[in-house]
Order: structure tokens, then sequence, then C-alpha cells
């Protein structure tokens, strides 16, 4: 049976569409034996509305965001289970760039004015273990050539917090497999299988597996998370695993099957 004993991409309340405490997901976590628990909140426009210009910052209010900027009271190990901090960051143009990065913040969240001003990007993503950029809202891509694309997940890998591309198999967006696996793998960049695509979004399963079996063919490591938005979900890896058993993918390439190999992918692609 194929080992997966890490699960990198969950979300808690803070995802507002999703149901659970980061400590009702450690518990879950723990009572299927994982090893790693990665919680991944979506940092993107969906959560709240843009604001304008305020005297904190310009576009969106920091304050909405001040659930990634505490992660340090986290415990690393809760209930037995490694704990990371990341997010979930949408990909918002055909240059690759990610929420917040646009958004320049002048104070901090009690008002005291930042030293040097940075972006709500940059603010948040530093405290990060690692990030998964994503495609939600696609309306950018359209039109665009493949090679636009391409670029467009080339650019967002390369960011040098980004560890992980989510769900690109039914994020609707066209890509050139190869010349992105190619990156990818060179990075040392994992490519997401995501288990949520198999329960909701059957028909985008023939992609995923296409692009397991290419990653599997030329050599690139793959992450897998259930994107779990309530506890129930989370470390249940049935459509996945299930996959990547039926074509025989090879355990080496998983870098969460176990903690020790993805806490290596991140210290290998990130530093
Ligand atoms: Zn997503
Ligand atoms: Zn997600």
């Amino acid at each position: 049976m194929l080992h997966i004993s890490c699960d990198v991409h969950t979300h808690t309340l803070f995802s507002r569409h999703a149901y659970s405490t980061i400590e009702e997901n450690v518990r879950a976590a723990a009572e299927l034996r994982l090893e790693l628990l990665g919680s991944t909140d979506h940092f993107s426009s969906m959560l709240y509305p843009e604001v304008g210009k305020t005297e904190r910052a310009q576009g969106y209010d920091p304050r909405d965001f001040q659930f990634f900027m505490n992660y340090g009271c986290w415990p690393k190990v809760w209930h037995g289970v490694r704990l990371l901090h990341a997010c979930e960051a949408d990909i918002v143009d055909l240059k690759g760039n990610l929420f917040g990065h646009d958004v320049v913040m002048t104070h901090e969240i009690n008002g005291n004015p930042l030293r040097r001003e940075c972006t709500l990007k940059d603010r948040i993503l530093r405290d990060c273990d690692y990030v998964i950029a994503s495609v939600h809202r696609d309306d950018f891509t359209m039109g665009a050539t493949l090679a636009q694309t391409t670029q467009m997940y080339v650019s967002a890998l390369e960011d040098p917090k980004v560890l992980i591309l989510g769900h690109i198999g039914r994020a609707g967006v066209a890509f050139d497999m190869d010349e992105l696996l190619a990156v990818a793998k060179e990075k040392g960049k994992l490519i997401e299988i995501n288990e949520a695509t198999f329960k909701s979004h059957p028909d985008a399963t023939v992609a995923c597996r296409r692009i397991a079996e290419r990653c599997a063919e030329l050599g690139v490591m793959i992450s897998t998370g259930t994107d779990a938005h309530i506890s129930h979900e989370v470390g249940h890896f049935e459509g996945v695993r299930g996959m990547l058993e039926e074509i025989r993918f090879p355990q080496a390439l998983v870098a969460t099957r176990d903690a020790d190999s993805f806490l290596a992918a991140i210290r290998g692609a990130l530093g």
C-alpha cells in the first residue's frame, strides 16, 4: 500500500467556508496517525471585501488577515502530530503574482506605523512554512495563450515561498505540462494531487491521473492534500491513493509519504 502520512492542504474556520478549528483538524490527524498536518487557509480575495484606502493599507485591511500573523503561538507538535502553518495563496494574474502583492501595508494591525512599508503578501508569507499557489478565480486567463498560462504557473512556482502548485488538474486553466513539470523538477517543487478533486470534481480526475503519470515518467515529486474544509475530511486519501496505486506511482516521488520527506522537500526547495 502506498504510504501517505502527511496532509499538507487543509482549511480551518479562518477560510470562512470551512468549519473546523485548528485543534479539531489536529485531533483528526492524530486519530488517523498522520505524522504531519499542514494548515493552509485561503490567502485570497474570497475572504474579505476590498476596502479601498484605509489608514493601515491600500486595498485590503491587514486586520482581516491577522490570523496568519500570530502563528508563532502554535505548538510545533500537537497531540503527537507535527504541525506546519502555511497558506493557500491565490494566483491573481498572468504574471503569476500572488494575492496581496499589490497591497501596500503602512501600519501594523495595532495602528503603529511600520518602519518600512511592505506588501500584505510579503508580510503574510514571511511566517509561513510553505505556500500552496492555486488558481480559484480564473477570469484573467480567458483568451490567454498556452505560453502565457504556462508562464503564469512557472512564475508562481518560482516565488521563493511557494512549494506546491495546488489542484492544477481542476483549476480549468490549460498549460504545457512538460514545460511546467521540468521547472518543478529543477527547483524541487511539488505538484499537488488533490483529494477534493476526486470527491467533488470527478470530471477532472482524468486530468489529475495524466498529471500524475507524467510526474512519474519525468521524476517530479508530488504532494498530497485532502483540501479538507472540515476535520472529518482530514487525512482521508481514498481517491488519491487509489489512483496512484493504479498507475503504480513510485513511492519515492511522494513527498508526503512521511514527515521527514516533506520537511526535507521544504528545506530543499525553500532553503
Ligand atoms: Zn484551492
Ligand atoms: Zn484549498
